[in-house]
């Protein structure tokens, strides 16, 4: 059994099994809010539900950052290759250094573009202004969202998935 965790306002966080969720209610860092109803712990003396959804007391300042990775560099560039401006299916993308890796460009969220296979090789070892193209959006980190995060399986999706919907 699974529980969503939401920040102090009510913004999805992750997802962990009971028994964390469990020790952040008991050591009172979070509050139930929602309980998972189908199941019930039951020991000699007592019964108990387990919780479905917490909420944290605290602020979480951690969160903050957006794992950087193929996926979610695709989500960040809406699967648009930034040079053609084209939309493309996953499979077609290939991640490209704007700055080329060959001369010391980095690989971060400030270099790394999504881009279609037929830019990629077209614009090789050069700078967008060498190839006289133009990128579709200057590449920033994202800001934090859950669907950047984490991904919900279908049948966490029928579970929480409300949780993702509530207007902030
Ligand atoms: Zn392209």
């Amino acid at each position: 059994m699974k529980a969503l965790v939401l920040d102090a306002t009510y913004f999805p966080v992750k997802i962990i099994d009971w028994k964390k969720a469990m020790t952040l209610f008991f050591t009172e860092r979070a509050e139930v809010v929602d309980y998972h109803d189908d199941v019930e712990i039951r020991s000699p003396s007592s019964s108990f539900k387990l919780p479905k959804v917490l909420r944290l007391y605290k602020k979480v300042n951690s969160i903050g950052q957006v794992k950087f990775n193929r996926s979610n560099v695709f989500y960040r560039d809406k699967f648009k290759c930034q040079y053609c401006y084209k939309k493309f299916l996953a499979v077609d993308l290939t991640l490209d250094h704007v700055f080329p890796k060959s001369r010391g460009g980095e690989t971060s969220w400030t270099n790394i573009v999504a881009c279609c296979g037929k830019c990629n090789s077209k614009k090789a070892d050069r700078t967008p202004e060498e190839c006289g193209i133009k990128l579709l959006k200057t590449p920033k980190m994202p800001a934090w969202s859950p669907f950047l995060s984490f991904k919900l399986s279908k049948a966490e999706q029928k579970i929480f998935g409300s949780w993702f919907s509530l207007p902030r």
